[in-house]
């Protein structure tokens, strides 16, 4: 178990393509921090740089108070665990899981006692003769956990380990994964670009994009407390709305709509960006707000309505019972106590802040 530290990283590939930016980052001994953000972002980069794969062009990295940013990788008491499994295709369950500790110089029957307790943890004690080939992509997957898990690293490094999985498989082993947390209390970094398994599996989750940190925080902060148009747009599905408005003395303008609302006084007139997420949109006939009905999504348990509203794509997630035809008109209201206001440059003014 170990704490980590970024300090002031930058990474810049050849040809000046900047993968990393300034990033400075605290990981908690034990925590379960997550990494999100689209691809190309810079995710994979700060993993490799924490496992010594690569080398930071500005920064240190600290494991514990240690200083390992000139440390050979095997040196760093680091397991990492990414989405093609890497396992060696003609070794045995077993054989895969002992060869770090073999390599280690590990007593045969320490090593033994390892793998046997470790595959116990995952499940995979009956599979232990097999070789990878024959054993599902799910089965796979645990056995590369269970080969980083037998070393006790310091810190196990995760690289969108699920992502070869189906969709039903990928929901269990994320469950897994949480269980496995909690049960061997290990820092964990782990990088997704699905802001729902991050969503679901951090403790606490850094955002990215295009090598900047956008926010750290918790799962529940990120969701209700975005600090900008780009965090909010990219946790939760569908994704928040968004209306380029006026404001005018505390009421929105946008094209013939003026909406008032009390929360909005005091913000200075001008052009913002105004947000609101599906589920704080409520179906409402007869209402002045209304937008022409393009796609409905029957899931069973909701319904979410895509409709086209003073030219923008809106969503609605409302109960599966409400009615909805593409085509027609869906009248609606929005709960603007939970909307959001963002500058033109996409900083949140935090006007319903939580
Ligand atoms: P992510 O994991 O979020 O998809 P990466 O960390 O892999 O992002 O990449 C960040 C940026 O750095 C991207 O623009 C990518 O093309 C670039 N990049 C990554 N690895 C290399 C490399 N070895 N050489 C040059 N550019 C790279």
């Amino acid at each position: 178990m170990a704490s980590v530290r970024f300090q002031g990283i930058s990474k810049i590939y050849q040809k000046d393509i900047l993968a990393l930016a300034k990033f400075d980052l605290e990981v908690r001994d034990g925590e379960f921090l997550v990494l999100v953000g689209p691809s190309g972002c810079g995710k994979s980069t700060t993993l490799r740089i924490l496992a010594g794969l690569e080398e930071p062009t500005m920064g240190e990295v600290f494991i514990d108070d240690r200083n390992v940013t000139d440390i050979n990788p095997q040196d760093r008491d680091i397991a990492m665990v990414f989405q093609n499994y890497a396992l060696y295709p003609h070794m045995t369950v077993y054989d895969n899981m002992a060869f770090s500790l073999k390599m280690r110089r590990m007593p045969a029957d320490k090593i033994d006692q390892n793998v046997k307790e470790t595959a116990e943890i995952l499940g995979i004690s009956d599979y232990l003769q097999r070789k990878p080939r024959e054993l599902s992509g799910g089965q796979r997957q645990r056995v590369a956990l269970g080969r980083a898990i037998v070393r006790h690293p310091a810190v196990f490094l995760f690289d969108e380990p699920l992502s070869n999985l189906d969709a039903k498989l990928r929901v269990q082993m994320r469950n897994e994964l949480s269980q496995l947390h909690t049960k061997l209390e290990s820092t964990m970094i782990y990088v997704t670009h699905d802001q729902a398994e991050a969503m679901t599996l951090g403790e606490r989750i850094v955002v990215l994009k295009d090598g900047y940190i956008q926010q750290i925080a918790t799962p529940l902060d990120l969701y209700d407390n975005p600090d900008n148009s780009f965090v909010a747009g990219f946790i939760g599905s569908p994704s928040m709305n968004f209306l380029n408005i006026e404001l005018e003395n505390g009421a929105i303008h946008a094209g013939d709509i003026v909406l008032e609302n009390a929360s909005y006084a005091g913000i200075p007139d001008g052009e913002y960006l105004f947000g609101i997420r599906p589920e704080d949109i409520h179906p409402s006939e007869g209402s002045r707000l209304s937008g022409g009905i393009e796609v409905v999504e029957t899931l069973g348990n909701e319904n979410i309505i895509y409709m086209k509203f003073n030219g923008k794509q809106f969503a609605a997630r409302c109960g599966p019972k409400v009615k909805a035809v593409p085509g027609e008109t869906f009248g609606f209201s929005m709960d603007l106590g939970r909307s959001h206001l963002f500058s033109i440059d996409g900083i949140n003014m935090k006007v319903n802040a939580t």
